[in-house]
């Protein structure tokens, strides 16, 4: 048989989580939160199923959550999406990315990852049969390199991916970051497919710099977000897409036959949900408080910390614990020590390894203590 995907093997994510269970190991691997969602969001998902809307919503989600998706993101970041022609809900991120991928990615066009990345965009833009163009963040201190991206930028470059804050690396893009973005892409065609699942966990009083902010990122990008980080419940797997009219278009051509439309009864307890923003809006108070606190305790280990603006997220420097490549130190860390962490190379396509490794702290307090008395031991 020839395969479609030959270098893809099982996401890590799913590795390492299966080794955890397997050993017994705290879980700071995969990014999910270990404490439940508040009780509300679920009571008015639940309403809305007893209230029998459990058929099909309409193609493009639910209006009323189209809607609050919309006054979101004109509050947050003063731009205006209609929710008829511009916002369209997803099943979570995931299913977003392909298929904007699917809708605007045709056979030989271009596409730039900045690498480190999230693991399902080269596989997407490969099964569209995109050429996938890979720029470093700067090694390090993981910031964009714009000179370097500008030599990637070609006349078939159909898009650009970008990341913020970064999941693995959990850095945050400056306004002057998206300010030299727009000014790179203004005399090109190509599109940005955005990816702002953590644009809710900004850290130290910094804002999120979404590209609905700046006019000619806003009017070439996909704008994509997931209600799964946002209200601590990412099994329920859904999200949103904004983009300006024609985009949008483009995308709900393919999303009607991917997936058609999303889960009834949670789109509908979401809407609802969101009428109070103050869920959101003190998310990043709640997850600064766990960032400083698994900071703090990492203090009394032998890691080297790197910094956490964004994200749920904090990488570590591991060269004064162990001298194994990043991949089986996590596999040993999950398997001997009992805490399991995803190595960095994993973002790589050549598995490039520096040393670094990716814990996710959305974990109770308690859960953090546990994890670092253990690598405190080390
Ligand atoms: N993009 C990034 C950067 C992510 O970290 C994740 C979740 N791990 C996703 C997309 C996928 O989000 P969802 O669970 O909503 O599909
Ligand atoms: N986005 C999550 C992470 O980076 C995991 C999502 C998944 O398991 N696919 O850990």
């Amino acid at each position: 048989l020839q395969t479609k995907l030959p270098a893809v093997g099982t996401t890590i994510f799913t590795v390492m989580s299966a080794l955890a269970a397997e050993k017994g190991a705290v879980n700071l691997g995969q990014g999910f939160p270990d404490f439940d969602c508040d009780p509300r969001l679920v009571n008015a998902v639940t309403d809305a199923m007893q209230h029998g809307l459990n058929q099909y919503p309409p193609m493009t989600g639910v209006p009323t959550l189209r809607a609050a998706v919309a006054a979101k993101i004109e509050a947050m970041y003063g731009r205006t999406y209609d929710p008829a022609t511009e916002i369209t809900i997803t099943a979570g991120a995931t299913q977003a990315i392909i298929t904007i991928i699917l809708a605007v990615v045709r056979p030989g066009d271009e596409v730039i990852v900045l690498e480190p990345c999230y693991d399902s965009y080269v596989p997407n833009i490969e099964l569209a049969g995109g050429t996938v163009v890979r720029v470093p963040l700067t090694p390090g201190t993981f910031r964009p390199d714009f000179d370097k991206i500008a030599g990637a930028l070609t006349p078939r470059t159909r898009a650009i991916l970008v990341n913020s804050p970064h999941n693995p690396s959990a850095t945050v893009w400056t306004r002057e970051d998206m300010l030299k973005l727009q000014e790179l892409l203004a005399p090109t065609e190509t599109l940005v497919i955005s990816d702002e699942v953590y644009e809710h966990m900004v850290f130290d009083a910094k804002d999120h710099q979404s590209v609905a902010r700046f006019p000619g990122l806003a009017a070439r990008s996909f704008i994509v977000s997931s209600f799964g980080k946002t209200y601590h419940v990412t099994g329920w797997k859904v999200g949103y897409v904004a983009a300006p009219e024609s985009l949008t278009t483009e995308f709900r051509k393919v999303h009607q036959f991917n997936v058609f439309t999303v889960n009834t009864p949670v789109q509908h307890g979401l809407a609802a949900y969101m009428a109070d923003p103050q869920p959101y809006l003190q998310l990043p108070a709640f997850y600064q408080r766990k960032r400083d606190l698994f900071r703090e305790g990492l203090k009394r280990t032998k890691f080297k910390l790197l910094p956490s603006e964004g994200s749920y997220f904090q990488c570590v420097d591991i060269s004064a614990v162990s001298d194994l490549p990043e991949a089986d130190f996590c596999k040993w860390l999950t398997s001997e020590v009992g805490v399991a962490a995803i190595p960095l190379s994993a973002f790589y396509e050549s598995g490039f390894d520096q040393r670094v490794v990716r814990f996710c702290f959305a974990k109770k307090d308690e859960t953090l203590n546990t994890a670092l008395d253990r690598l405190a031991r080390l």
